[in-house]
């Protein structure tokens, strides 16, 4: 399928439609879940989601998957959308195994890109991650069984600019601590289709992966990605959306950052506190899954001055 033919569709990227996810215990691409999702933007469906823009000049592709033989299923998928022959550039939405410890099945030349918050904290932290995800399943275990934490060939503070070729330009952006302290988010241009990572799901709670990760802090960041008005939002684990993601994520922020703040006012323990919040979330958001980390969120929001 060329880029040329290819009508956006959003209707057909909605939960319960051709997006369905594929099993969760099933942590291998496949390159048959590959979809067109705007005129230069690819995504290709697993765990994690994957997302590949590709200009004339040079193809950017946003998470590795967990280990290399996910790394090179990606890369594979990558050059092939490159009919040029053109440069491959590497970026990842956050530290997680998932999604940067499978950079070691990119080709040699592939240049990585990543905030410079996210890249100290993969070394601090990503090996734990690793051996987490390890423990867990056989299937983990094996596909990371060769993952090694590795340098970026560019960091940045706030924003990268990259320019794709062919009008096609990425901005890759830092806006702060929300799931983890370096999550980056991904806006193409002109396709308007936001990678948005773990900080804008699609009804799905949050969880704060960092002692800087609190519901303020993760609303501050959200003030930031409101401002993108993004066409087309593609979460890492959850069916892609409409900007109505950004506006939902957000509203649902507020709601816990300030019903946290009413709790401690009142008096509330933590553990009292989110169980409370937690009962108010099944009533005010039916249909969401994950509100399983409250009791981070209450921590996390407690300590706050
Ligand atoms: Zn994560």
């Amino acid at each position: 399928m060329r880029p040329s033919k290819f009508g956006f569709c959003l209707l057909a990227l909605l939960p319960g439609t051709a997006f369905a996810q594929q099993p969760a215990n099933d942590h291998l691409l496949s390159p048959g879940n590959l979809s067109q999702v705007a005129p230069h933007s690819w995504v290709i469906r697993g765990f994690p989601n994957i997302g590949i823009v590709v200009g004339s000049k040079a193809t950017l592709v946003i998470d590795t998957g967990m280990g290399t033989k996910n790394g090179q299923i990606v890369a594979a998928v990558a050059q092939r959308l490159s009919t040029n022959g053109q440069k491959l550039y590497l970026t990842t939405t956050h530290y997680h195994a998932e999604h940067a410890a499978g950079d070691g099945g990119f080709p040699p030349g592939t240049v990585v890109i990543r905030p410079q918050v996210q890249q100290a904290e993969l070394e601090a932290e990503g090996q734990k991650l690793i051996d987490f995800f390890s423990s867990r399943s056989p299937q983990d275990r094996e596909l990371l069984a060769d993952a090694r934490i590795r340098k970026a060939d560019a960091v940045f503070d706030r924003e990268y600019r990259l320019d794709l070729g062919g009008g096609v330009t990425v901005r890759l952006m830092w806006f702060g601590a929300a799931h983890t302290k370096g999550d980056e988010l991904i806006l193409t241009e002109p396709d308007g289709v936001l990678f948005s990572g773990d900080v804008v799901q699609n009804k799905a709670g949050p969880y704060f992966y960092c002692d800087e990760c609190t519901p303020k802090s993760w609303l501050a960041v959200m003030d930031h990605v409101a401002a993108l008005h993004p066409r087309l939002v593609v979460p890492d684990h959850s069916a892609p959306g409409d900007e109505s993601l950004v506006t939902q994520e957000r509203e649902m922020m507020a709601f816990l950052q300030s019903r946290i703040a009413a709790l401690k006012t009142a008096g509330q323990t933590p553990a009292q506190a989110a169980d409370t919040l937690t009962a108010e979330v099944h009533e005010k958001y039916p249909g969401w899954t994950g509100f399983t980390h409250l009791d981070q969120a209450v921590a996390r929001g407690y300590a706050e001055p």
